[in-house]
């Protein structure tokens, strides 16, 4: 039977590489590897543990060129694309291990009892889960903080981009890393049940749909074990009367097309107001008509394929029968007559609930945009959806702006430019885009045993 686990090339449609899933021995054998190295790796000196993900997020720079086109091939993102995500990747490792060490510095209390004060430890083996759609970015998000807090991991990236998995860990043996503290299964996502309930595995972070976190998170629930998720999102992007055009195009094009609509955080409903409507829908429309959609390796191409055939179909399921229910396309809306699995960026309006525009998330390239009267209006909109992850507002008027941040339901809002991710600063969401944080900080803190020490 063919795996399931294998490179099918989303610009060609073609099955580049194929691998056999690992038996549940040989998975049981690395995460004992884990478990047997954190004894250890938990009191590692800082400075020890810096010196080896240093020389990890190197690794990673030096092998740029590669690990870019693997992303390429695996999910077909542009190569320039590509690159950033490499560099971006590294930059957050190097985050880490710089910051670790302050960020779990020991905190004393305030107490007449005594002396207290909490103790930043790590607490052992976790797994994370992780997709497809920045391959390198979010395994970087997961393995850099909590490796550098003392915990060892072992990770399960999505089953279409193996070589991408594979590679990470490479860039953990190239650095002359110690066995089991970073270790890639190749493992199906439906069997992945026996590792979240493995007594040494003590947490897991998932990224990815609802249902795969609602599903982990229940079993590690079950198994008294801590999660974080990171899950889907249908973000609003706010755009008033008063907002600068350009920062607009910018917000759209960047927070709506990269990546070919492709992204947790992308802004998937489009909210703006009568006064800026028409010039809005002039320019994009506009834009998305020239956009160059074809080979992700060519440097000139602003759009490659979405990720597979089945997400392909996806989408044109959602938009035909939004289509049918009454939303207008303006631009696109079809299948591209080529190999692979490519999609005209697309242009719908008129969008009411009932819709799958409405009330689903739309993971591709598709611009969904709203007409309305005022801010009260555009606030009904973007907080009727059962996701929480970003929203993005644009208006010169920033103390209007930080007034409405505090009304929309989300884990972040970004005033004048598309939501993004930055070592530096929390990302996550509310409702059902998950829980938990990763980046800065608070990212570290997710999978520690903060314990109290107490001198009466
Ligand atoms: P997905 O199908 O849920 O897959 C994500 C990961 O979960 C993959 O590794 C997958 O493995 C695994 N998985 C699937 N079913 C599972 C199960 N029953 N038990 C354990 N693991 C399971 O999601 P996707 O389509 O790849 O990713 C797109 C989704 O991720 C979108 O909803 C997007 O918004 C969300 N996302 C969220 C963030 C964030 O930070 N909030 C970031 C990026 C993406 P297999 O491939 O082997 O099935």
């Amino acid at each position: 039977m063919a795996s399931s686990i294998r490179t099918l090339n989303p610009a060609t449609g073609k099955i580049e590489k194929e691998f056999q899933a690992y038996t549940s021995e040989e998975i049981n054998q690395y995460i004992d590897d884990a478990h047997n190295l954190y004894q250890s790796w938990r009191f590692e000196s800082f400075e020890n543990r810096k010196a080896v993900m240093k020389r990890v997020a190197n690794e990673m720079r030096k092998q740029k060129a590669r690990l870019a086109a693997l992303i390429t091939t695996e999910m077909g993102k542009p190569l320039h694309e590509s690159e950033i995500e490499i560099e971006y990747s590294a930059n957050i490792i190097d985050y880490y291990a710089d910051n670790a060490e302050e960020f779990l510095a020991d905190v004393t209390l305030d107490t007449e009892k005594g002396t207290a004060y909490v103790v930043s430890e790590p607490i052992g083996v976790l797994l994370g889960v992780m997709p497809w759609n920045f391959p390198f970015s979010q395994i970087a998000r997961f393995a850099g903080p909590h490796i550098m807090a003392g915990n060892t991991v072992v990770l399960k990236t999505a089953s279409n981009i193996p070589q991408c998995g594979i590679a990470f860990e490479e860039m953990f043996i190239a650095a002359g890393a110690p066995k089991g503290v970073y270790k890639n299964l190749l493992v199906a996502g439906k069997d992945t049940d026996s590792i979240v309930e493995n007594p040494k595995i003590v947490g897991v972070s998932l990224t990815g749909s609802e249902a795969a976190g609602a599903l982990v998170a229940s079993l590690a629930g079950k198994n008294i074990k801590p999660s974080v998720l990171e899950l889907g999102g249908s973000d609003p992007m706010i755009v008033l009367d008063d907002a600068d055009i350009e920062k607009v195009m910018n917000g759209t094009i960047n927070g709506r097309l990269r990546n070919a609509g492709q992204a947790c955080t992308s802004s998937k409903r489009i909210i703006v107001q009568e006064g800026i409507y028409d010039e809005y829908l002039k320019q994009i429309t506009a834009y998305v008509n020239n956009m160059k959609v074809g080979d992700p390796t060519q440097a000139d191409t602003n759009m490659g394929p979405v990720s597979s055939e089945s997400a392909l179909e996806k989408l044109l399921d959602q938009i035909n029968q939004s289509v049918e229910k009454g939303a207008e396309i303006i631009s696109g809306g079809k299948r591209i007559d080529r190999d692979g699995f490519f999609l005209e960026p697309t242009i719908l309006t008129e969008i009411e609930p009932g819709m799958k525009a409405y009330d689903e998330e739309i993971f591709g390239p598709v611009v969904c945009i709203w007409k309305v009267k005022d801010a009260e209006e555009a606030l009904k909109i973007a907080n009727d959806t059962p996701f929480g992850l970003g929203a993005s507002i644009y208006t010169e008027n920033v103390e209007y702006a930080q007034k409405l941040a505090r009304r929309v339901d989300s884990g972040m809002v970004y005033v004048n430019k598309q939501v993004s991710s930055s070592p530096e600063l929390p990302f996550g969401g509310t409702k059902h885009s998950g829980y938990g944080r990763e980046l800065s900080k608070a990212g570290i803190l997710e999978f520690l045993n903060k314990k109290l020490v107490m001198i009466a």
